[in-house]
């Protein structure tokens, strides 16, 4: 392989794409180059920005040939913001790269053969189109807009750009509701009549670092949170006064956060109107929501993403399960009615206190929620309780365990408890392919237990993101 050097100018094929969005193509000797903005398909020419011995960063200069696949987004931003990477792919396309991206690593990472995951893995379940070639917009429930300053001194809200904190200015994103961007008008309109600055990041001045905005779909309701570099928000009633009089706004909440890293929730809230919390109902089931509390963010997606978690639990009513990883009790709710008892682990502390009054909510008895990190959790618990031969706690060993983690997947600590406990099935929902199946390979490489079934439901429109969930069934000879 040729070395490459940074300025040099050349012309490839992009084959693939990276998981922050960036178009991956090789050179004719097989030296690797990210470009940022080149889509799967295109032929593009860039300038080498970055060369390392093996791989380069490349500056999209122009596109020769587009890919078939490429569309004008809607947005007129997409380009620069950081939000959407594949916002110029046809929803078609958008959906098979997701596929074959879970697809692929299965093999690569997780282990499994071609013709086994072929075998179950079931049509990836996009968004409902009004027309077909439509991408969906306004799907999105919950969007965090960082706050800044620009160069004439105006308050500004938008988008991080890719890779980076300098603020894309936004005052409607195409994929969230409509009513965010009135809000944010009020928002600035305090800021500047009242005379609180923005937070500035190298400085580590200023009050307003983010607002976060999550509205019900199904509810109408909507929970402004405002993220501040101080202990209390100056002139806050005149906000509160012009903010409780917009249509769905049901609370108001300061979050203090005065730390220099990229967490934007600090821990300390102070509710400035209403209860801090919304409500907001996914089929028939109530949730109430607190600020630091994880929620599904496409609600027309989530319900076919809890159905095919329940039809891979498979329950009959009967059944003991664990729901690790269980938010504010959404999944495990979905299973406490078919089941006959549900554990939900969860390591944030309102999500677990919502999870208890989800349960009250709705009226079911037969949940316990637990408050922790299901690493510790599971382990301690599973350690502790005394097996009694003659009398089998079923908790110890569940029928089924459902995993939802977050992008860093499993614990080896977790997985390896689980495998302990034997249930016959797991059904592992997870928002990272990679990680999933880095955990699958344990799971399944042990012998314990068989990859049944395989799907993707599409909850990030426009984003590489993918959400998959996939069945475990323990091997015969195991049982
Ligand atoms: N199943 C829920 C939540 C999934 S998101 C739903 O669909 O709404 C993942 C959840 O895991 C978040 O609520 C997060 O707070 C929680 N979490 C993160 N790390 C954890 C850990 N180590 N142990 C338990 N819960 C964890």
């Amino acid at each position: 392989m040729e070395p490459h050097k940074k300025n040099e100018e050349v012309c490839l094929s992009i084959t693939d794409i990276g998981t922050g969005g960036e178009g991956i193509g090789h050179l004719e000797d097989g030296y690797t180059l990210f470009v940022q903005g080149a889509l799967p398909g295109d032929e593009i020419r860039a300038h080498i920005v970055k060369a390392e011995k093996k791989y380069g960063y490349g500056k999209l200069m122009s596109v020769i040939n587009p890919s078939p696949d490429r569309i004008v987004p809607a947005c007129p931003i997409a380009d620069r913001c950081g939000g959407c990477q594949i916002a110029a792919l046809s929803y078609e396309a958008q959906l098979k790269l997701k596929e074959n991206r879970v697809r692929e690593l299965l093999v690569r990472v997780g282990g499994f053969s071609h013709e086994h995951i072929d075998g179950i893995f079931e049509a990836v379940r996009g968004m409902d189109l009004k027309d077909a070639g439509d991408v969906p917009v306004r799907f999105r429930n919950k969007a965090q807009y960082p706050v800044g300053t620009d160069r004439e001194g105006n308050i500004i809200t938008g988008f991080y750009a890719v890779h980076s904190h300098r603020i894309v200015p936004a005052d409607d994103c195409l994929i969230g509701p409509e009513s965010d961007a009135p809000i944010l008008g009020i928002i600035k309109e305090f800021m500047h009549s009242n005379n609180i600055s923005a937070y500035d990041e190298t400085t580590h001045k200023g009050i307003v670092r983010h607002v976060l905005i999550r509205t019900g779909f199904a509810t109408g309701q909507i929970q402004v949170c405002i993220v501040i570099n101080a202990d209390s928000l100056p002139h806050s009633d005149a906000l509160v006064g012009r903010l409780s009089e917009f249509p769905g706004i049901e609370t108001i909440v300061t979050s203090s956060n005065t730390g220099t890293g990229n967490v934007i929730l600090g821990d300390d809230f102070k509710v400035l109107y209403g209860t801090g919390y919304i409500t907001d109902r996914i089929g028939d089931v109530s949730f109430r929501i607190s600020p630091l509390s994880f929620y599904q963010v496409n609600p027309a997606q989530t319900v076919k993403l809890y159905e095919k978690a329940l039809e891979y639990a498979a329950l009959t009513g009967t059944e003991t399960v664990w729901d690790l990883y269980c938010g504010i009790g959404t999944i495990s709710l979905f299973l406490a009615r078919r089941a006959g008892m549900v554990y939900g682990v969860e390591s944030v502390k309102q999500a677990v206190d919502d999870a208890v009054e989800n349960a009250k909510i709705n009226g079911m008895e037969n949940v316990r929620f637990m408050y922790g990190r299901a690493e510790e959790v599971l382990p301690e618990y599973y350690e502790s309780a005394s097996e009694d031969q003659k009398n089998p706690d079923p908790s110890l060993h569940p029928d089924v365990i459902v995993v939802d983690p977050p992008r860093k997947g499993c614990d080896a600590a977790c997985l390896d408890t689980m495998l302990k406990m034997a249930p016959e099935r797991i059904v592992y929902v997870s928002c990272d392919p990679a990680t999933l199946a880095r955990d699958l390979k344990i799971l399944c490489g042990s012998g314990d237990y068989e990859l049944t079934k395989v799907s993707c439901t599409d909850m990030f429109v426009s984003s590489v993101h993918v959400e998959t969930v996939v069945s475990l069934r323990r091997s015969l000879e195991k049982g």
